[in-house]
């Protein structure tokens, strides 16, 4: 008889619910970041450009209101200075804590300019150093120290890292002499009853193993400690691990699964999440957790800082499609802040990965989106639009070069 776990499953992390996809931190990452100063120039010189005319924007710059949907953070405020000094006006806020869009804000904004022009998304702090330096946290003058960044993507994900670390550091492998590759669980791990906190992590007893091993009084190898389970490993788990891991694994010294335990043989979720008639959760970033915790190619939090900018982003266009808001117009820049202290000024430098431009011409229900490469493709061509107050009176730097040359993360 086959049994699963599955069904201790809140219904959103169902692993038979197909989740609509977020954009690989690979393909974005291709290409650098822009100094934000920089980007909203182009932003601006795109948005004149017979390009954007011929989408049906029409785009008037004495209409235009400039918008930011980011977090509060200081060590963003590099970008509103920009938008202030690129258009002459002060951005109207849309933003929340963690790079949320504030869906109520859209109402007054377009009153305020027919035409809005949203920069927006989520940060991820950067420390310059070597080997590509780092992500997840910036460093603080006030405290002559680190701080994680952004610190609220970092308190919404930490207990679940956590709990995922310990799992990766417990949960064990081995091959007993002539047998099949064993998996060794602690319990909490393969039913929610037996953890006490409220973020439960259980193994996808489905796809990485093939049930359990059955007790055998004379085989030794078959028996296991208190609070623990025993499982055979699958094949299909073993066959997706590269050589290297399966060196790595398949010894009769029990090892800990560590960096194999992928998105697909396992699922996370908090006992306490508000969730709503459809049992979905209110907080979106939470159905994408595990892929946070478990991404490969990416730090955690520019993981997050990138899932919850689709997501974002999907709200604002989601409702700027709505009946209320077709009679305007609007461009939304969209993309992950990087947020850096810039030894050189001693102050905060910010930049730009753009994931999404969506314009919407006035009287239409649909935008036009175009795709990260496409951006950078169309960018790069593009001069930067004269800004309305020199760059350096506002930013006190007229070349942000220090920012960009600081920055030598590449995607493996
Ligand atoms: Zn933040």
């Amino acid at each position: 008889m086959h049994r699963t776990n599955r069904l201790w499953l809140p219904a959103y992390c169902s692993p038979d619910g197909l989740l609509p996809k977020v954009q690989e931190t690979r393909s974005l990452f291709e290409s650098r970041p822009y100094a934000f100063p920089d980007f909203v120039g182009r932003a601006y010189a795109f948005l004149k450009s017979n390009d954007v005319r011929k989408m049906g924007f029409e785009f008037h710059a004495d209409q235009a209101l400039p918008c930011k949907w980011k977090c509060p953070d200081e060590s963003l405020f590099a970008a509103d200075l920009a938008i202030y000094a690129q258009t002459g006006h002060y951005p109207f806020n849309k933003g929340k804590l963690g790079g949320g869009f504030n869906e109520k804000a859209l109402g007054a904004a377009v009153h305020h300019g027919t035409i809005n022009i949203d920069f927006g998304g989520s940060h991820v702090g950067y420390m310059p150093g070597k080997k590509g330096g780092s992500f997840g946290q910036v460093w603080r003058p006030q405290v002559s120290a680190p701080s994680p960044n952004c610190g609220y993507l970092s308190v919404l994900t930490s207990e679940f890292q956590k709990v995922f670390n310990d799992a990766t550091n417990n949960i064990l492998i081995y091959q007993p002499p002539g047998e099949k590759v064993f998996v060794n669980v602690p319990n909490e791990y393969v039913q929610p009853n037996w953890s006490s906190l409220a973020i439960k992590l259980l193994i996808d007893t489905d796809t990485l193993t093939y049930g359990e091993v059955e007790y055998e009084p004379m085989a030794l190898q078959t028996h296991f400690p208190i609070g623990r389970s025993l499982f055979v490993l699958s094949d299909a788990f073993l066959d997706g691990l590269t050589a290297e891991e399966r060196v790595r694994l398949m010894t009769p010294e029990p090892t800990p699964i560590g960096c194999s335990l992928s998105p697909k043989y396992f699922n996370i979720f908090d006992v306490d999440a508000e969730v709503d008639s459809h049992g979905l959760p209110q907080q979106r970033l939470l159905p994408y957790m595990k892929y946070i915790l478990a991404a490969r190619h990416a730090p955690p939090l520019l993981k997050a800082a990138i899932i919850n900018t689709n997501i974002e982003h999907n709200r604002l266009t989601d409702m700027t499609r709505t009946e209320a808001f077709r009679p305007y117009a609007f461009a939304s820049f969209s993309g992950v802040f990087i947020d850096l202290f810039d030894e050189a000024s001693g102050r905060y430098g910010v930049l730009f990965q753009p994931l999404a431009i969506a314009i919407k011409p006035a009287g239409r229900q649909r935008e036009i989106e175009l795709l990260p490469g496409e951006i950078h493709e169309r960018f790069d061509k593009l001069t930067p639009a004269v800004p309305a107050v020199p760059m350096e009176d506002v930013l006190r730097s007229a070349s942000f070069e220090s920012w960009t040359d600081a920055y030598t993360f590449e995607v493996k």
